[in-house]
């Protein structure tokens, strides 16, 4: 909770020095000027394969993950489960624990009782509006949008999205809590189909379990043979999704893992081994119940099965070995992963910074000079992407005797101009192609518009058409 939290909180806040015509923001969705900066990368929207590169790579994450250790996800990132314990937090912090606010609710309407819901209730609007306050410096510089923000000279987008985070955070977090995992994500369905016999899962080893009694020593004088569950129902009191554990695996768990901790607890006071629930694969459990059942496939769970004289597990008792997380789908999705981080990585680190895009008049296609030569017009746009201002040589390429004459520019026509372009700019330019009567082809010629940049040694190429008659 404190690392998620603390990245979601502190990120925009980072800054990083990309010289005086770039901002300064570490991580910047900069919707305005369309562009996406991350640290060292910056993503112009062209660009987005990267982006989707990520999201590809996000994926295949989660289902390394899912198939490794079940919904870690759910657990310990999605960011319900993070909001919804830290508003729990809060909850235990004004009215106690678990038993306290069952008696909390059923008292009557007292003064300290008022003030302990308010106080629960403000803390939960402070953290809401503080998860919709920090989502918007994302998309703005921090310090200058929570200076306006708080003058109340943000444009109206801002409050807005402050207004709906708060109300949604508020309600999911501190509301509806766990019925948003049960009811309104998909992914408990999906996350199924990506476990496989060797995921690890919380699971409540009824092997050693049953059957659970308790006022175990009474039992033990009455010559009755307990497994391990003291029946305390300290797992279920824990669980935010309100299941039951030792009922067996439920869509409702979201592997938090709660519970494992609640009943170490649990075991470490009666004197037993922790782990009773804890985190196992089926493969693993479905052994154990075996041995526990005497070798049977069912029946019932036979403590002495399972534990020697001396009260130790028996040698056929089988624990997880970390070898079980390498298994063919775990190397698939891990070398998927891996190979889409290095395409990607490779892809930004040889990107070109210089790019050019055009394109022609359709309206006239070409028009015919008073001389005989015919002249086509194009939109060229140059495009420096790159945080320094740069001189870029345009070059009309392969078109027999044509010149090009630029709107703007104050000079003859020829076949290549330098293009001052500021700094992380697109320059659109209007450009107009004209080639001599007796050497144009009829009807469609292929040519290029190059550019170029010396210092870098960038260059990029359009291939254009000049439209003449047939
Ligand atoms: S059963 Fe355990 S791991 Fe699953 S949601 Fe409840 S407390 Fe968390
Ligand atoms: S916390 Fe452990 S001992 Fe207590 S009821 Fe749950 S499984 Fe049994």
């Amino acid at each position: 909770m404190a690392v998620t939290l603390g990245i979601y909180y502190i990120t925009p806040w980072l800054r990083w020095d990309r010289g005086p015509h770039a901002p300064d923001q570490a991580v910047l969705i900069d919707m305005a000027n369309r562009r996406f900066y991350f640290f060292f990368v910056e993503i112009w929207p062209q660009e987005f394969i990267y982006i989707a590169g990520l999201l590809v790579m996000a994926g295949v994450g989660l289902f390394l993950i899912t198939s490794v250790v079940g919904r870690a996800w759910c657990g310990y990132t999605c960011p319900q489960t993070v909001w919804t314990d830290l508003f729990l937090v809060i909850e235990r912090f004004f009215e106690g624990d678990r038993n306290a606010r069952i008696r909390l609710d059923k008292e009557p309407w007292t003064g300290s009782k008022i003030a302990k819901k308010l106080a629960k209730h403000a803390t939960w609007l402070v953290i809401a509006v503080a998860t919709g306050g920090a989502w918007i410096f994302y998309f703005a510089d921090a310090p200058t949008l929570a200076y306006n923000f708080a003058t109340g000279q943000a444009p109206f987008i801002a409050y807005a999205t402050v207004a709906v985070l708060t109300a949604t955070t508020y309600v999911f977090g501190g509301i509806m809590r766990e019925q948003v995992c049960i009811y309104m994500c998909p992914w408990p369905r999906i996350q199924a189909a990506m476990l496989d016999e060797n995921s690890l899962v919380v699971t409540y080893n009824d092997w050693r379990g049953e059957p659970r009694m308790r006022g175990q020593k009474k039992a033990k004088a009455q010559g009755l043979l307990p497994g391990d569950c003291v029946d305390c129902n300290a797992c279920v009191a824990v669980c935010p999704t309100g299941i039951d554990i030792r009922d067996g695996q439920q869509l409702e768990c979201i592997t938090c893992a709660l519970c494992i901790d609640a009943c170490d607890a649990v075991m470490d006071k009666v004197g037993h081994e922790r782990g009773l629930i804890s985190y196992a694969t089926l493969a693993d459990y479905n052994h154990n119940m075996r041995v526990a059942m005497g070798g049977e496939n069912s029946g019932a769970i036979d403590p002495s099965n399972v534990r020697d004289q001396n009260g130790n597990f028996v040698d056929a008792i089988r624990g997880f070995k970390w070898r079980e997380m390498l298994r063919l789908r775990t190397i698939i999705y891990t070398a998927a992963w891996a190979a889409i981080g290095i395409a990607l990585l490779i892809a930004l680190g040889t990107r070109d910074r210089l790019e050019v895009n055009v394109l022609h008049d359709r309206n006239p296609v070409f028009t015919t000079l008073s001389d005989g030569s015919i002249r086509n017009g194009y939109t060229v746009k140059i495009l420096n992407m790159v945080a320094e201002p740069r001189t870029i040589t345009l070059t009309l390429d392969g078109l027999p005797g044509a010149v090009m004459a630029i709107n703007g520019i104050d000079a003859e026509p020829g076949t290549s101009f330098d293009i001052p372009v500021e700094p992380d700019k697109l320059r659109p330019l209007r450009v107009f192609v004209s080639q001599p009567r007796d050497m144009v082809a009829p009807g469609s010629t292929p040519f290029s518009f190059i550019v170029e940049e010396g210092e870098a040694g960038e260059t990029d190429i359009y291939n254009a058409n000049f439209e003449a008659p047939e």
